[in-house]
């Protein structure tokens, strides 16, 4: 008995339609036609693939444009602007904010988040008790993996590592730290990979923001991610430094993230509107070259970062518009690149969230149909899902468009 039919879907690769049986949340049955009078969505030959994965997201600060102006444009000028709005958070404010995020991220086809929760001992626990919270109310169309943070340092800010232990404690999934806001960036990166191992966690950096090659943090963090022995269990995110290097040393930089198990994420909107603000002409774009990096097995991936706030004051959670802008901004064009871009805000942050990326039987019915024919189309076109699942249940559907010809 099944539950549910998606009917005439093209999957990512092959040349025929298959319908697409499912039961109990899971996928039973792919063929060409099954039977069956269970309810149904037609797919109409458009692509069936399962849903994106956002890998690195603020829902705690999001959407606060009305009460937070970066008055310089700087990554500094976003820090301290949030950290004076941060004041008047209140854990139901957070929630709001961060369920509106959420809310439109769904129906942009995302079904997986990494999200980012700043820690301290101004905002306290609100943060994560608020992204907690709301882990639980839309478990029914996104998993939540809650990463701990602090933001605005752990040693220059005392009583900040007592509270991300006490988030760990009740439910935080992993560690994520911030060096270049600490008086001492390597005892921060050290004391981080300790807890880490101490709660068996994965750890996520916001790393190298700035475009000055002549010093970085990623060489200890990828240090310390071979000492503790945390290979593949590393994130890093911006690295706009990479976006400076010259191909003999970013060569060398791959090869010492490779053999740290290092991964890293670009956040395209936040890196192009922050950095580069010292040039009055000729800026540079500040997107590390994540494809490069993809290209010699290191794990990457795109991201939203920031939504209407001083880091980013423009967001609309596509995930597909956020592979677009990579590709732009990084000059890419052909089939293979651009199915690269798709890979980066799908198979990689799913295998990074422990997911599965495929459309098999005995999977999770967690897809997204999308209006295209192939996974590098969905990039060029901005394609938006017309109509998403998570476990068996529909969660969201977009009308289509319709022209009024004259008559
Ligand atoms: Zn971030």
């Amino acid at each position: 008995m099944l539950d549910y039919l998606v009917r005439n879907a093209c999957l990512p690769g092959e040349n025929t339609l298959v319908d697409l049986g499912v039961a109990d949340g899971n996928i039973t049955q792919i063929a060409q036609s099954i039977h069956g009078d269970a309810p149904s969505f037609d797919a109409c030959g458009q692509l069936i693939s399962p849903g994106f994965v956002e890998s690195h997201i603020h829902l705690d600060k999001a959407c606060i444009l009305d009460r937070a102006k970066n008055e310089t444009g700087t990554l500094q000028g976003a820090i301290s602007a949030v950290a004076n709005a941060k004041s008047g958070f209140t854990e139901d404010d957070i929630y709001a904010r961060a369920a509106r995020v959420i809310e439109k991220a769904i129906t942009e086809g995302t079904n997986a988040v990494r999200t980012h929760v700043e820690i301290d001992p101004g905002i306290g626990l609100a943060g994560f008790k608020a992204i907690k919270r709301l882990k639980a109310d839309y478990a029914w169309a996104m998993d939540v993996e809650i990463c701990v943070f602090p933001q605005e340092g752990l040693f220059n800010y005392p009583g900040t590592e007592e509270l991300l232990r006490e988030a760990l404690d009740n439910g935080a999934d992993l560690l994520g730290g911030c060096p270049y806001m600490d008086t001492d960036p390597n005892g921060q990166i050290l004391r981080l990979f300790e807890m880490a191992r101490e709660y068996d966690v994965d750890l996520d950096f916001h790393l190298d923001f700035d475009l000055d090659a002549s010093w970085r943090h990623l060489d200890e963090v990828a240090k310390q991610s071979i000492a503790f022995g945390w290979q593949g269990r590393v994130m890093i995110g911006h690295v706009t430094k990479l976006s400076v290097l010259p191909k003999p040393e970013l060569d060398d930089t791959i090869a010492i993230m490779r053999d740290a198990g290092i991964g890293l994420t670009v956040l395209p909107a936040t890196d192009l509107f922050l950095t580069g603000r010292d040039h009055d002409h000729s800026v540079p774009c500040g997107v590390a070259p994540a494809h490069k990096l993809a290209d010699h097995g290191v794990c990457c991936t795109i991201a939203t970062n920031n939504v209407l706030n001083p880091f980013t004051p423009y967001g609309d959670c596509s995930l597909s518009r956020m592979a677009n802008l990579y590709a732009n901004v990084s000059q890419l064009s052909t089939e293979a690149e651009l199915e690269n871009c798709f890979a980066m805000v799908s198979d990689a942050p799913a295998k990074l969230l422990g997911r599965s990326s495929k459309i098999a039987v005995g999977q999770a019915a967690s897809f997204i149909v999308l209006p295209a024919q192939s996974r590098a189309q969905v990039v060029s076109e901005i394609s938006r899902p017309v109509w998403g699942m998570k476990d068996g249940r529909v969660t969201f559907e977009h009308p289509v468009a319709k022209l009024f010809r004259p008559a």
